[in-house]
């Protein structure tokens, strides 16, 4: 990820920052449920806390997500406890969501969800080629996590899962799905909704022939274009709009 940040918004209170981003983390759960990404209780999106870096806000464990509202999330702290905020959080969650967030300082939000696409692409253990213009977000800038050893339950396979993530803005879980990171919720939410259909894209793609892939040259200038910070964050806000003006009670 850059450094840039000129176009995320500034606030004059930690307060007004915390509002904003449970706002956003409830409006990244309803574009979630809208596409279809639920899946029983797995899958989690989360946002650090402004003013207690070590602490993040999730979805409270077994709420569906077309309902999550921002006085609905939980904050979590680095033991796994529910501190604020009624509900308990998902074991998984913490476990990966908590290892994230520890090593990557940049990284605001983290999104994980066990979506079909992101699933059965993620069974062939292979990282996504540059097949299209979309799939070059994600060009030299994902990785593989190959080692599936059950439910996430253990800090130290979310450690080994932030490990494998690196530096990069996505991680393949083997077996398992995607996860995203960003420097704002709008950015995880949508590298997830991204990349979930470049997995879909690639599995149409190679079931249909044998597709032609861009040149890495063109991949890394094309990476540079739509898989930027910026890139991320505008593509988000039409499927933010769509939530306030069809869902307006994710806000409350
Ligand atoms: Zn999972």
């Amino acid at each position: 990820m850059s450094d840039a940040t000129w176009y995320l918004p500034t606030f004059d209170t930690v307060e007004e920052e915390r509002a904003r981003r449970k706002e956003r983390l409830a409006a990244g759960f309803r574009v979630f449920s809208m596409l279809g990404f639920e899946e029983g209780v797995a899958g989690h999106i989360t946002a650090r806390d402004p003013e207690r870096p070590d602490h993040f806000w999730v979805n409270p464990f077994g709420m569906t997500f077309a309902h999550v509202r921002a006085s609905d999330l939980v904050l979590v702290n680095d033991r796994g406890d529910v501190v604020e905020g009624d509900g308990g959080v998902n074991l998984a969650a913490f476990a990966i969501h908590s290892a994230v967030h520890a090593a990557r300082p940049d990284v605001v939000s983290a999104a994980h969800a066990h979506s079909v696409y992101g699933r059965a692409w993620s069974s062939l253990g292979r990282l996504l080629d540059p097949l299209t213009q979309d799939a070059c977000a994600f060009y030299e800038d994902h990785t593989l996590f190959a080692d599936y050893t059950g439910v996430v339950n253990d800090p130290e396979e979310g450690k080994r899962i932030a490990h494998a993530l690196g530096d990069a803005k996505a991680v393949i879980l083997r077996n398992h799905g995607l996860l995203t990171a960003g420097r704002s919720v709008d950015e995880a939410v949508w590298w997830f909704c991204t990349m979930e259909r470049t997995c879909q894209a690639q599995l149409l793609a190679e079931a249909a022939g044998t597709p032609h892939l861009i040149d890495p040259a063109m991949a890394r200038l094309t990476a540079t274009q739509v898989g930027s910070d910026v890139a991320g964050y505008v593509s988000f806000q039409p499927l933010f709009q769509r939530i306030a003006r069809e869902q307006p009670d994710f806000a409350d």
